[in-house]
């Protein structure tokens, strides 16, 4: 099968965007990321998905932790910055909760410590335990059809 069908039919699956941050012996990295999902509420465990090219993949490993920050509607630069679509480097402040590294003005910060992983095909999977939350206020930066995005209205649902 062709990757552009493939790629086409997994971006019409719309998602928010997140940044993975780790700290590796005092040294934080970030990337972009989309392939997050909960997993488990008892225990609580969310799962994250990284191409055997990014750097982030030995990170991860190296740490033995990692950070979900899921990105709010104004930080579509963050985003480009930690893909690589930005060519400009830039300095990124980054806070901390409870020592581990997060993205201020992330909608959720989600700190794991990595419970299991696996390798399929060409990513890994690290399954996160979660350790720490942190919650801000604000709208969501979506991705969909490889285009950034944003919701048009806010959607109340009732349960
Ligand atoms: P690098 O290429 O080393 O870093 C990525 C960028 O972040 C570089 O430009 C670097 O300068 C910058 N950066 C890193 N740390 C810092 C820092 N401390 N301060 C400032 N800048 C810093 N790939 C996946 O494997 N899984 C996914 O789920 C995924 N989802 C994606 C979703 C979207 C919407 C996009 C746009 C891309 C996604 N990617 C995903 C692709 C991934 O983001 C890129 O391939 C990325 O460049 C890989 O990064 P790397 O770990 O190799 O790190
Ligand atoms: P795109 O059309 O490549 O992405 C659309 C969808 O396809 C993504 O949301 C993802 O679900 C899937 N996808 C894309 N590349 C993939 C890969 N290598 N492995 C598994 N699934 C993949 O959108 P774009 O704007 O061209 O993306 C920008 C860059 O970010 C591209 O280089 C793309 O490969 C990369 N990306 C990687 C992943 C991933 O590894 N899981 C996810 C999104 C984007």
């Amino acid at each position: 099968m062709d990757d552009r069908l493939f790629r086409n039919a997994m971006g019409k699956f719309a998602t928010g965007v997140t940044v993975i941050t780790t700290n590796v012996n005092g040294t934080i990295h970030g990337m972009t990321a989309n392939a997050f999902m909960s997993v488990s509420l008892n225990p609580k465990l969310v799962v994250i998905s990284i191409g055997e090219k990014a750097s982030m993949l030995e990170h991860i490993k190296q740490s033995g932790t990692f950070t979900v920050n899921i990105l709010s509607a104004q930080q579509q630069e963050l985003s480009m910055l930690f893909s690589g679509q930005l060519k400009e480097k830039r300095e990124v402040q980054f806070s901390d909760l409870q020592g581990a590294p997060t993205i201020e003005g992330a909608l959720a910060q989600i700190s794991c410590e990595v419970a299991s992983t696996y390798v399929e095909g060409d990513h890994t999977l690290f399954i996160g335990s979660v350790k720490d939350i942190q919650l801000e206020e604000g709208e969501p930066l979506l991705f969909f059809n490889g285009r950034y995005g944003s919701l048009a209205v806010e959607t109340t649902m009732q349960a």
